[in-house]
């Protein structure tokens, strides 16, 4: 059996061609990245128009390195939620249309589901394990009991670990910084964090009296954009020029992030463990997201897992982000288990958010 997946949810256009046992028989992958960053963010009507515009060759491309025939898939998988709504909008109508042409079932995808369920596509991992999704639009804990069966522990109240760093990395024009071009404001504040002090900077641990897993991120960074602003004054430079501390900065931007991610993880854990949901026989913490790729955010959650016994997994980052791929899988997953599965004359509800 055969799966096309596709992921339209974000800023990535993805597709990719599966067998049943996971091997990627062909996936093809555009991303807007690089025009968001001109822009300093994702203005949604542009997103739209570059997935509009790519998606067809995207998914041709999948298909012709994948060998295999529209009329030899058994199933068409896509993002359905959540997301940015005319994002989503694209993928969604453009596999419709795929299913409607070629008479095949469709297979409609969460997306979190799909980034919670890749590693399994890596390696055998069995449920139920305890998921971390860190990103530019989501921070949130799960206990993953199933393909279609996710107990949610905590999520942000406000913003994204992502979505701070690339705030707070905007705000200090690193997109402009010679070591930084044309990288995400996560990985910009990762690579200058390695030549800064942490201890330069103090900021205060967000949520020290919620005694829950939820995050909260927008007081970090208010705090963070207080102490540019201060250093700005002090130096007497203009709003975005600060050159002199940026590395201890990011190093203490970096650190907050991470101890707040790793606090939270503790305490999931924690909980996880008093209630008795995580199995005895190597208990597992998986965490994806684009911010999971950072090496100092994998170090202190290794710390975590180690002192509370638990095993780390973290997939390659090529697998921690969005693409055709995890979409693929989790159809497979779902064609495997018979979950989920519409056929092409079936009407799709869905709800972006
Ligand atoms: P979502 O998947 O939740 O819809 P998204 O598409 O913005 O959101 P991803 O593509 O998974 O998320 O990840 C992008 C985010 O990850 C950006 O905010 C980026 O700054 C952050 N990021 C990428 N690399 C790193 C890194 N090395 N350290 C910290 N953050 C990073
Ligand atoms: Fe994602
Ligand atoms: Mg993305």
């Amino acid at each position: 059996r055969l799966v096309l997946g596709i992921e339209t949810s974000c800023d990535e256009t993805g597709a990719a061609v599966m067998d049943e046992t996971g091997l990627i028989l062909g996936e093809s992958l555009h991303s807007q990245k690089e025009v968001h960053l001109k822009t300093g963010g994702i203005i949604p009507t542009v997103a739209q128009r570059l997935h509009r515009e790519n998606i067809g060759r995207i998914v041709q491309e999948a298909m012709e390195r994948s060998g295999v025939t529209q009329s030899q898939l058994s199933a068409v998988a896509t993002t359905v939620k959540p997301g940015l709504a005319l994002s989503l909008g694209i993928g969604l109508d453009f596999s419709l249309n795929f299913v409607k042409l070629h008479q095949k079932p469709f297979i409609p995808i969460h997306h979190m589901e799909a980034h919670a369920l890749t590693v399994r596509m890596l390696q055998p991992v069995v449920f139920p394990f305890l998921v971390l999704l860190v990103s530019g639009g989501h921070s949130l804990l799960a206990l993953a009991r199933g393909i279609d069966d996710f107990l949610l522990l905590g999520q942000t109240l406000d913003e994204a670990p992502g979505d701070t760093m690339d705030k707070v990395a905007r705000r200090l024009s690193l997109i402009k910084h010679p070591k930084c071009s044309m990288i995400s404001g996560g990985q910009a504040i990762e690579i200058l964090a390695r030549d800064g002090n942490r201890l330069k900077f103090l900021f205060k641990p967000p949520m020290g009296a919620h005694y829950d897993c939820n995050f909260s991120f927008a007081g970090l960074r208010n705090q963070v954009t207080m102490s540019i602003q201060k250093k700005e004054e002090e130096e007497g430079v203009e709003q975005g020029t600060l050159l002199s501390c940026v590395n201890d900065i990011a190093a203490a931007t970096q650190h907050a992030v991470a101890s707040h991610i790793a606090k939270r993880t503790h305490r999931a854990i924690l909980f996880c463990k008093a209630k008795d949901l995580l199995p005895s026989c190597n208990p597992t913490l998986v965490v994806s997201g684009g911010v999971a790729s950072n090496q100092y955010i994998r170090k202190i959650l290794k710390i975590v897992t180690d002192t509370t016994g638990l095993h780390l997994l973290c997939p390659p980052s090529k697998f921690c982000t969005d693409n055709g791929v995890m979409i693929a899988w989790n159809g497979v997953e779902r064609l495997r288990e018979g979950k989920g599965i519409l056929s092409h004359t079936e009407e799709v509800n869905y709800e972006p958010k």
